[in-house]
Formats: structure tokens, sequence, C-alpha cells
């Protein structure tokens, strides 16, 4: 047999298992005698599956978030294309089928002046920088500027990535796509069938223009001729992969494969992220601005209402303030439709014993169980436990009453006060089947309903022409987390929200009902003044350690048993903290300390951003190592750059 090149697919012994692995070099360096080897039972492709621009990026992302690779290629290749009968060849001249083709193709938009311009100055600045930041408020129009640059790309016979934070949120934007593409343009996320994802796969390693539009693990496909990468609403956290490895940013892999391959990043948003804003600031990132809506259509006006004055006079109608409930009935008095945003499903939050004072909890977690009027249950959040409503207190045998409200007790009262009103709930609960998202969406946008309650899935880059009110039921939950990110994620969060109000012909009305009147983050949401968040924002992160100054890395330790989790979690402390001294936290008992039965502890560390990050991470890795010998059975995670 002859030597498989990098990128081919073989079967290897491993145990007494075969199993599929992908050559990631020729050795060529003696090999110690330590390390046993075994022979390759056979190739499996004549060709690579996986390119070389490819693996250079699958391995940046194993060092950089420090995982192993195999974790990285599990996560990039479809299923299919893991099971060693699978075979690139014989390679059909077969297309992708779009799994619903849109017939019309639709020309392109002309640019306004304000994007004409940007595009220009976007061109402009990738002459120097290969990352350029459109920040353009809400409805400026930057997809129609995406577009453009798009089918520059396309009739250059390039690539064009287009990465969204959540594919099913986004099939206004993939219909609009597809009617001025055609079959360019291919969609690619985690609810495509198998088979799918393997066609799309192959398809991408033979070089062809395409728009491949997809949610994070996009970046992972194969790519040739890959002209531009577009971030859009690059804050937003589910770029982010939590769990499981590899824990990769997908707007950081997109600007590595970009620089790898020599292709332009464009990152789009209204409200960026504060690393990304002090990037574009200090001249790394290009930064392009658009301060008009498309049309001229005025930003929406937006109303804070003080709900300690409401309780305290009792003008209020259930979670409705007064001021609120008029603005809603004249708002569909007029024939326009109304968006109710409570960032929290279910009915409420948790019922609390009035004796004892305790919420029900769940028994594998440390968090409160959240209350389901519908389904008459209460569930956890964290691992699906569901439980029937005790009628009593299971601890003390008190009275349970209600604390908070979620979407579900909104839907109650909003059949209440506007029994004429048609509405529809759009969260979790009401979207599990595949297309109950895409239906609520064509049924409010046809305006076969007046009201639409939701989670922030209502917040999603949605175009809805007879919005006249947009109203957030409490500010105050986004406010209150935990999290040196809350007021920049509740800026986003709120901008976002109101960004859906006033999209055609006239200005929009923004209510927010919140506990802390003269927050000041509130202020910058009602002058939709971006610019403030951030001078607050970059400021403390100075003066806290945070990021952009410091890099974050956060160790996690689980394990069934509390004691062991401990141990081990100072032992790794106090090592670490003899590498790194006063860089390394304390071990932390982070607010939900126990998950699926599985205590948790954490330790964080903050390298300064100039430091030497390759070896940082070396020495975590060899304390980690230490750890792990000593303590086999506890779990250890590194997070880089952890959201
Ligand atoms: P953003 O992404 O900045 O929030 P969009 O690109 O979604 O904004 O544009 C908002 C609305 O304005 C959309 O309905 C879009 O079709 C319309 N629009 C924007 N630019 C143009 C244009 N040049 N020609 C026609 N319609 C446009
Ligand atoms: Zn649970």
């Amino acid at each position: 047999m002859e030597n498989p090149q990098p990128g081919m697919r073989v079967l290897v012994p491993l145990g007494t298992k075969q199993m599929v692995g992908i050559v990631l070099r020729e050795h060529t360096e003696p090999i110690p005698d330590s390390i046993r080897l075994r022979d390759v039972i056979m190739a499996l492709d004549e060709q690579p599956a996986v390119n070389s621009a490819q693996l250079a990026l699958w391995q940046w992302i194993a060092d950089y978030y420090m995982c192993p690779i195999g974790d990285v290629m599990a996560a990039a290749l479809p299923a299919r294309v893991c099971d060693r009968t699978y075979s690139f060849s014989p390679v059909k001249k077969r297309r992708v089928r779009l799994p619903e083709y849109i017939g019309e193709i639709e020309d392109i938009h002309p640019l306004n002046d304000e994007q004409q311009r940007a595009k220009q100055e976007i061109l402009q600045a990738w002459q120097t920088q290969e990352t350029v930041l459109l920040h353009g408020v809400t409805a400026s129009g930057k997809t129609e500027v995406y577009i453009h640059l798009i089918q520059e790309q396309l009739v250059q016979g390039h690539q064009v990535l287009y990465l969204v934070p959540e594919i099913a949120l986004t099939t206004q934007l993939t219909d609009r796509l597809q009617r001025v593409f055609g079959d360019q343009v291919v969609v690619y996320h985690s609810r495509v069938s198998d088979g799918l994802r393997a066609e799309i796969y192959r398809q991408q390693l033979h070089p062809q223009p395409r728009l491949i539009v997809g949610a994070r693990s996009a970046v992972l496909l194969p790519f040739s001729g890959l002209g531009l990468v577009i971030v859009d609403e690059e804050h937003e956290t589910s770029y982010k992969q939590q769990e499981p490895a590899p824990r990769y940013h997908a707007r950081s892999a997109a600007i590595m494969l970009a620089h790898q391959t020599g292709a332009k990043v464009l990152l789009g948003t209204a409200t960026p992220a504060v690393e990304t804003y002090h990037n574009a600031l200090s001249g790394k990132y290009g930064l392009v601005r658009m301060t008009h809506r498309y049309q001229d259509i005025e930003l929406p006006r937006v109303t804070l209402i003080d709900l300690e004055r409401q309780y305290h006079r009792r003008e209020m109608y259930g979670h409705f303030s007064d001021p609120l409930v008029d603005r809603m009935r004249e708002v569909l008095q007029a024939g326009r439709q109304v968006i109710l945003f409570q960032n929290r499903r279910g009915y409420a939050p948790q019922l609390q014993c009035v004796s004892c004072g305790q919420p029900p909890r769940c028994p594998n977690c440390d968090v409160p169980l959240t209350l389901h009027m519908q389904a008459h249950e209460l569930r956890c959040h964290y691992c699906g436990h569901a439980r029937a409503i005790p009628s009593i207190c299971p601890a003390c045998g008190g009275e349970l009453r209600v604390r908070g409200f979620g979407t579900e007790r909104l839907e109650d009262e909003v059949a209440q006060y506007f029994p004429e009103a048609r509405v529809l709930r759009m969260d979790l609960d009401t979207t599990r089947q595949k297309t109950a998202y895409q239906d609520i969406i064509d049924r409010f946008a046809r305006h076969e309903c007046d009201i639409l309650i939701g989670t922030q899935m209502v917040s999603k880059g949605l175009h809805f022409d007879d919005v006249g009110l947009v109203a957030v039921l409490s500010a105050d939950h986004l406010l209150n987390q935990p999290d040196f990110r809350a007021y920049e994620r509740a800026f986003q969060m709120l901008s976002q929200v109101a960004g859906r109000a006033g999209r055609k012909g006239q200005q929009g009305e923004v209510i927010i009902q919140t506990w802390q009147r003269d927050n000041g983050l509130l202020l910058h949401v009602l002058n939709h003044d971006y610019e403030a968040l951030y001078q607050e924002q970059i400021a403390e992160r100075e003066q806290f350690h945070y990021p952009p100054f410091y890099r974050i890395i956060e160790l996690t330790l689980r394990h069934r048993d509390e004691q062991s989790v401990v141990e081990a979690a100072r032992l790794l402390q106090r090592r670490l903290q003899g590498v790194f001294a006063e860089r390394v936290s304390g071990v932390v008992v982070p607010s939900i300390a126990r998950v699926q039965n599985q205590y948790i502890r954490l330790v964080r560390l903050r390298i300064e951003a100039g430091a030497n990050i390759v070896r940082a991470k070396q020495m975590v890795a060899e304390q980690i190592d230490y750890v792990q010998t000593r303590h086999k059975r506890v779990q250890i995670i590194a997070d880089v750059d952890p959201q």
C-alpha cells in the first residue's frame, strides 16, 4: 500500500475495534520505544477527505482551545463521513437539492447612498486589513450590503461563508439569499439530515463558487477559493460552543480560517461585542458605520416605566402597568401588532413556600424547578427532570405561592386583559417541532395574530411590517446577572428587541418596565447610545482585569462525589498558583454548584493580553495532567475565552 496522504481517511485498530481516522501528517522523526505502533488496516479514500487548510484550522482550534484534535474532527465531520462504508467516490455530478427550493429568482436591490458608501469603505479597508467591523444600526440594511459583496465574490469564482448565530431563527434571511443567488446557496446546520450534510461536505471538497450559510460548525467545512467570511450578529454568544469540546468561538475560528486562506472577514452587528469594538477602535480591525435606518425611518422611541411606582400606586394589571395597557389598546385599535418580550419560559421561574421560603428544587441539580402550568408539572431547565406540581411545600408542608413570571403566565394574563386579541407564543416550549418556529413567524408576518409573546427568540433579526409596539415586561432579570458581561448583554438584548419596532414607514415605540428606573444602562438603551455603553464597559474591563485586557481560562472540575471534586480543585488551584501566582482565583463554588448529580468547582486564570499565551497554556496543561493522574475520575475541562 502506498503511504496515505494527510487528510485521507484510514481504518485503524483501536483496542479490539476498528476505527476511522484521519491522517494528520507523515511521521519522519525516530519513534521512541515506549510508543507501540500498529499498522493502518487500509486507506479508505483515494483523495484526501480533509483539505490542508481545514487541517490547519483544526490544529489551531485544538491548540487555542486546549482540546484534542480528535474532538475538533468529530465536530467537523458529518456522522456519515465517519462511517467506514461511506465513499467519497465515485463522484457523481449531483448537486445538493435544496430542501425547499424557491422558484422565483429575485433581483438584487440597488444600494442607497449610505449603503453604497459603506460598501466602498469596506472594500477600501480590506486593502490593508483582513477583518472589518460593519457597525450599523438595526434595519440600516446590512444584509443588502452583504448581498452586494457576496455577489462580487461569486462572480469572481470565489466561495463565501455566511455565518449566522442560529440557523433555525434565520429562515427569512435564507429565503432571501436563495431568491437572489438560487442554487448557489447551500444551507448547512445541525437540523439538516445526515445524508444531506455528508453530501454538502462531499461537494465542498470540489471547488465551485458557492455561498455556504450556516451556524457555528460550518466554519469547519472544507473550503477552496474562499474569498469572504461574513459573521452576522457577531456579538451573539451562540457562536461560542459550550458543550462538548471543542469549546471554540466561531468568530475567532472564522478570522483564523480567513487569515490562513487569504480570505477577508466582515463582522456585522448593531451592538458589537466589547472585544470586537476594542479591536476596531485600536485599528486591528477596519471600522465602517451605518447610522441611518433604511429609508431614514427613525430609531424607535423608548420609554421606561417605573415598576416600583406602579406597584406602589397599585396601577398594575397582573404584570402590565397601566400606561402599557393603555398603549397596547391604542396600538391594537389602530390595527397594528404588539410584541411582548419576557426572557423566561414556563409559567413562573419558581414556586416559593410562604413558611420556609424555599422553592421546590431539582433533585439532580442545584436549581429551583420552573413551573409549567399547561403541562401540569415542575421542570428543571438544566436536566429536564419533571415532577407533578406539589400542593404543599415538599420540605415543610407550607403553602406554596407563585413567584415571578414566564411567557406562559403572560399568555394567561393577555387572555384576561385583552380577550379580543389573537395571541401567539414563541419560546422553546412552543417551537419543539421542526416547523413550529417558521409557522409562528409566518402567521405573525401575515398578521393572523395581534400579539406575539416570546423569549429572546423574538429579538432575532426578524422583520415585521405592522409592529407598532414592543414591550419588555421586566428588564430586571437581564440587569441582575452575576457576570461581568451582564450589562453588555442586556444592552444587546434590549437594543435588538427594540429593533423589531417600526420597520416600515413609521417610527416604532418601545416600552421597558423596570424596578431600576435610574439604572444608567437603561438610559443608554433609551438613547441608542452604544458608544456610552462601550466606554463604561471598557473602563471596567481594564480596571477589573477582564477581556480584552486579560484572557480568561476557566477550569471546571466535575465529579459525583463532592469531597473528590473539592480536593482535586484545591490541588489544581495550589499547583497553578505556584506557577501563575495572583493570576489564579481561589476555588470558586459556582452559583449552580451541582448539575445532573455532578458537583462542580471552578478555578479561573487571567493572563495579561500581551503575555506568551501559548507557553501559558502549556503550563496549564501540565498542571491539569498532574492533577488528573492523582484524581483520575474527576473530570477537568478547560474553557478558553469563556462567554
Ligand atoms: P439590518 O440587517 O441592518 O438590520 P436589513 O438588511 O435586514 O437590516 O434591512 C432592513 C429592511 O430594509 C429589510 O426589510 C430590507 O429588505 C430593507 N432594505 C434595506 N436596504 C434595502 C435596499 N437597498 N433596497 C430595498 N430594501 C432594502
Ligand atoms: Zn435538574
